[in-house]
């Protein structure tokens, strides 16, 4: 029997157990303590925010963010159609309805679309954008940086500006990627739009278990999502609510757990990219991430024609890989929604695989994943 290889798991042999050991024994597990206000400062500090807020999911982190943005119902969010489908739920939380996107060859949202989109279907009025087709307002934009790659933020800043859209960046899958070059040089995935988010679900680069960081340069933004992910409690004593808040706010064990794993982060996105290398080194002609940035490289995509039987057989070989998402814009929940020219997504979902690329995975689990695919495709 061979070894199993997993998809993406996590790594937790730093100080994660002597971290939430230490905060089971302080005896503060839930929404306080020390931790969760560590975290958020290192964090922040590490993307060069001036303040982070932790809630209990990236999906609670994109919700708070639409409602921070102003985001109401009945009005509309650009959206990729090709994203994990919590980029898109939390745009229904609100009521709005959902625009679908095409991506570019990064996968991220492609803004030569957008503009298209906003110039030929749209007009402007005295209250924002209106999509013709449907009257609606379009008064957001979700991009997300697909697998560590970045959208092109240049340009989404320019058309939010010029649109006057509320621009959200989904970094779930981006912490650690940064431009290195152009006018956003040195600026961390989620820190140039108006709201960005980040999620520690179990598979991304670093877990809390569940969890999720909303990072602005927009102080009252900061202010807005804590005090509506904390119940939207304006006075403790006499518990006065004067809004509909949410239970969204991170616990002292995740925070703790967190702690530890961004100890790691930086080795982590080493481990990445050698392990990346690796694959190219065995002809497995991963694609590549943009230039102009240093990216996490969290997830490894491989093109081929033969996507399923390649899954498949890899799964015979105890080696986990999976296509990447179904188009949001096919499943039941949005099939009756808009979307706008997605070719690219559709060839890109028919074509991807994503292939093993956990931090614990070692070069010889990379050589037997490419020995596997190499025997598979021949
Ligand atoms: C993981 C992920 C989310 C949601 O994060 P959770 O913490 O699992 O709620 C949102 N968007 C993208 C692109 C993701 O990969």
């Amino acid at each position: 029997m061979s070894k199993f290889i997993p998809l993406s798991v996590p790594n937790l042999r730093g100080n994660e157990a002597a971290y939430v050991n230490h905060a089971i024994q302080s005896e503060w597990v839930s929404t306080g303590g020390a931790y969760i206000e560590e975290f958020e400062q290192k964090i922040a500090e590490y993307v060069k925010a001036p303040g982070a807020v932790a809630c209990q999911s990236g999906t609670a982190g994109i919700h708070l963010a639409l409602i921070a943005g102003g985001v109401k119902a009945d009005e509309e969010v650009l959206v990729p159609a090709l994203t994990f489908i919590a980029s898109v739920n939390p745009i229904k939380y609100v009521g709005a309805e959902p625009v679908f996107m095409d991506c570019d060859d990064t996968l991220c949202m492609d803004m030569d679309k957008v503009e298209q989109f906003c110039e030929t279907e749209c007009s402007m009025s005295d209250e924002g954008l209106i999509n013709r087709r449907t009257g609606r307002r379009v008064s957001a934009m979700i991009v997300v940086h697909i697998f560590g790659n970045l959208a092109n933020m240049e340009k989404a800043v320019s058309l939010a500006e010029k649109y006057h859209l509320f621009l959200i960046e989904d970094a779930c899958e981006a912490l650690g990627s940064y431009y290195t070059k152009g006018c956003f040089s040195g600026r961390h995935a989620g820190t140039i739009g108006d709201i960005g988010v980040y999620s520690f679900n179990g598979n991304k680069i670093i877990t809390t278990g569940g969890g999720g960081m909303i990072v602005s340069n927009c102080m009252d933004c900061l202010k807005q999502t804590k005090y509506l992910s904390t119940q939207a409690k304006d006075d403790t004593l006499y518990f006065v609510h004067n809004q509909i808040g949410y239970n969204y706010r991170m616990t002292n064990l995740q925070a703790a757990l967190g702690l530890a794993q961004l100890e790691q982060l930086e080795p982590f996105i080493k481990i990445k990219e050698e392990n990346y290398q690796a694959y190219l080194e065995h002809q497995i002609p991963l694609l590549p991430f943009r230039e102009d940035i240093r990216s996490n490289r969290w997830f490894y995509s491989y093109m081929t024609d033969k996507r399923d039987i390649l899954i498949q057989e890899l799964n015979k070989r105890q080696i986990q890989s999976r296509p990447i998402w179904h188009l949001i814009s096919d499943l039941p929940p949005y099939r009756s929604c808009q979307a706008y020219q997605i070719e690219r997504s559709t060839y890109y979902w028919e074509h991807i695989v994503n292939l093993p690329c956990s931090t614990n995975l070692t070069k010889e689990d990379v050589a037997s994943v490419a020995k596997a695919v190499h025997e598979i495709l021949k």
